[in-house]
């Protein structure tokens, strides 16, 4: 979505582009299928430090939770970027081989957006969720930078080959009873269970696909595998939520350019399955990309 971007002083109005919003997803703080490693790494430990401070905003949607990890197929690494946050080994359930639990802030996006764009909208910014470009110059002449944040979409708008949709379907079923932590494995089939505010996120699949239509069979799979680990009765659903995860093979792209017609372009998308968990460590490049513009 392109868009002018955050001036120091004084505010000038900024505008959000976009045409939908996916308000359902779960979101845990660590990288996932994004790249490349080095990157997103030092990306996400910058967005965990911003959101850790977002936990004392009651407003923000975003608090810690315990973030239990799970492998089924043998010893789970602890990541060396989770060892000084406090990340121990954890006891494990029958289902699983090996874990480690870790706290992690959790963004709950069904309050959590909401937020960010009133905060976007209090510091003059204006959000126009109505509006698809076919291509980037065709953002108005009144902008004279734009910032490229189109997930998937970029691959029409510039034409970007290396983009994939990993898409991702989750169940959201009410609160279950006791579950206080997220539980998470990664390994196949994608597993998680995630609690929120009010409801909880079940999910998962990843597979290469642009299709948006939630799949009946799916749910029924992902809530049989969430009661087995969690080892309670299937709970009734009360929505089914499709995504696409906008991989790109090369990695992130996150970069300055120039449009046919001159102006400047700051490239920020194909953040896979980590949009959120990297957003904080991208947005402070994107603004530093920003003041060396001069
Ligand atoms: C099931 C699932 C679970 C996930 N879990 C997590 C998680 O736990 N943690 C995490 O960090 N991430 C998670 N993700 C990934 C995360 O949702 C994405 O990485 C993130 O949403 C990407 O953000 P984005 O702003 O780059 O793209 P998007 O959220 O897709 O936003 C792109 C915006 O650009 C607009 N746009 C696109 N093309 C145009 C155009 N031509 N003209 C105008 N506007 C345009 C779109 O309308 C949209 O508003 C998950 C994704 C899925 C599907």
């Amino acid at each position: 979505m392109p868009k002018k971007p955050v001036n120091k002083q004084p505010l000038e109005p900024l505008q959000l582009f976009g045409s939908r919003t996916m308000p359902n997803r779960p979101k845990k703080c660590s990288p996932y299928d994004a790249e490349p490693a080095e990157k997103v790494l030092s990306w996400a430990l910058q967005t965990y430090k911003v959101l850790v401070d977002l936990t004392k905003d009651l407003h923000s949607g975003v608090s810690m939770i315990e973030l239990r990890q799970f492998s089924r197929t043998g010893e789970i690494q602890i990541p060396d970027w989770a060892i000084p946050l406090g990340a121990s080994v954890t006891p494990t359930v029958t289902t699983f081989k090996s874990g480690f639990t870790l706290n992690v802030p959790l963004m709950d996006t069904t309050i959590y957006l909401e937020y960010l764009a009133n905060r976007f909208i209090k510091a003059g910014g204006e959000i126009h969720g109505d509006v698809k470009f076919e291509k980037l110059e065709d953002v108005g002449p009144a902008f004279d930078l734009v910032i490229n944040c189109a997930g998937i979409g970029a691959r029409e708008l510039v034409q970007d080959i290396d983009l994939e949709p990993h898409r991702g379907q989750v169940a959201i079923v009410p609160k279950i009873d006791n579950l206080c932590c997220a539980i998470v494995c990664d390994d196949p089939p994608l597993m998680y269970a995630i609690p929120r505010t009010n409801d909880c996120v079940c999910g998962g699949t990843n597979e290469v696909s642009d299709n948006l239509d939630a799949d009946p069979t799916t749910t029924a799979h992902i809530l049989d595998e969430c009661s087995r680990v969690l080892k309670i009765e299937n709970p009734p659903v009360l929505a089914e939520r499709v995504g696409l995860r906008p991989f790109r093979k090369p990695g992130v792209r996150l970069e300055r350019d120039r449009l046919r017609d001159g102006r400047t372009v700051i490239h920020n998308y194909g953040h896979g399955g980590s949009g959120f968990t990297l957003s904080w460590g991208c947005a402070e490049e994107v603004f530093a990309l920003c003041g060396l513009l001069g």
